[in-house]
């Protein structure tokens, strides 16, 4: 056995790994080793979660954008952009279509757009919850005050995704010049001791990413411990001022998904669009290495174009009906179940039992 079937044998039995060795193995892992990682990420996810794999439905409800990020297609200065924000009555007819769809979570995710101030939000979320009382709700919005977030929580919102995009303090604030790392790390740091199940997560392959600041991406997430890891590969965009760099891989993508399954074991981890985008297979390929959510997207068909996040983004000439059943199909091709149900995540789970016992 080489030296790293002992290290992964090792993260598999324990959930941990010291950063030198995340560095070690993310230098030296050959196609051999990936498959051994793989396959106990795999059992792990087995383990935690079963065969299932949860749905939730996303509507992209906004493309306007106050931030900058230097990566994304949607950034403030990209002037090509066709700006679009679907109104409140139009968002509660997303999620009117996608309960007839089965889904029983909803994302809904925008630009940092201040149009949709707290109590637009507080008035939205009140009516999905009279409308579907057993939903989930996450919000993926961006930052705002914490007061904010907290009136959201009173008002419906159950989750909350925010990736933290790199744990390099250096490389965030060259990525983003009209936001500070500090500010990211905080409003995870609040949403978390609010309640909320929160989701963060970074790209993989963004320009001057090393293997030390990967593992420095595990090990925040092990310290953060949030209940949702998303992780997908950088893609450049062309009218962004990284749009002549390299992307990230899918190799070295699935490497980052398998080891968050086995560093932090009772995370849901999605099957990424960007990884779909990357590969006709890439999203299959995730599940088998220890993803376990998909989010189909259910942005009305006339403004999906416009969500141009990254360049060759799939589905966006496709129906919400038309990614239901192509999603349920993908996930039943690699051997596993589609669960339309709430899933929310071990941790969360544990922690109502805990409160449900202190207060009998
Ligand atoms: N504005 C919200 C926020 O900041 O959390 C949510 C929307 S933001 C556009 C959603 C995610 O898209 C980001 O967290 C980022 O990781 C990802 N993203 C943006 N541009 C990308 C690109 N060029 N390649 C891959 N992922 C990208």
């Amino acid at each position: 056995m080489s030296n790293l079937h002992n290290l992964l044998e090792k993260a598999y039995q324990t959930n941990n790994l010291a950063r030198e060795e995340i560095i070690d193995l993310l230098e030296n892992i050959t196609h051999t080793d990936r498959e051994v990682l793989y396959n106990y990420a795999l059992k792990t996810k087995q383990d935690k979660y079963g065969n299932k794999v949860y749905l939730r439905g996303l509507i992209e409800f906004s493309n306007i954008c106050r931030q900058d990020c230097l990566y994304c297609g949607i950034r403030a200065s990209n002037a090509k952009v066709e700006r679009y924000r679907l109104t409140p009555e139009k968002i509660l007819a997303c999620c009117d279509e996608g309960y007839k769809l089965g889904y029983r979570t909803f994302v809904l995710q925008s630009g940092e757009d201040l149009w949709y101030t707290e109590e637009i939000f507080v008035a939205l979320l009140g009516e999905i919850k009279s409308r579907y009382p057993e939903v989930a709700i996450t919000l993926s919005i961006g930052e705002r005050r914490v007061e904010t977030y907290q009136s959201l929580f009173a008002a419906g919102a159950d989750r909350f995704l925010m990736r933290h995009e790199t744990a390099s303090k250096e490389l965030y604030e060259t990525l983003h010049p009209t936001m500070l790392f500090d500010n990211r790390r905080a409003c995870l740091t609040a949403l978390k001791g609010l309640g909320y199940q929160v989701g963060a997560g970074f790209m993989v392959g963004l320009p001057g990413q090393t293997f030390a600041d990967l593992a420095e991406d595990l090990q925040y997430l092990k310290e953060l411990r949030p209940d949702m890891i998303g992780i997908g590969p950088f893609i450049p965009h062309s009218e962004t001022p990284l749009g002549a760099e390299k992307g990230g891989t899918i190799e070295d993508t699935l490497v980052m998904v398998a080891l968050a399954r086995l560093l932090i074991p009772d995370s849901l981890i999605p099957a990424t669009t960007a990884l779909g985008t990357l590969h006709p297979q890439g999203r299959e390929m995730a599940l088998k290495a220890g993803a376990n959510v998909l989010m189909p997207i259910i942005t009305p068909t006339f403004v999906r174009k416009q969500y141009e996040l990254y360049q060759n983004k799939i589905c966006v000439e496709d129906r919400p009906e038309d990614c239901r059943y192509c999603i349920e199909r993908r996930i039943q091709s690699v051997g596993f179940e589609a669960d339309m149900g709430r899933g929310d995540s071990l941790q969360f789970i544990s922690q109502r039992t805990t409160e449900s016992f202190g207060a009998s």
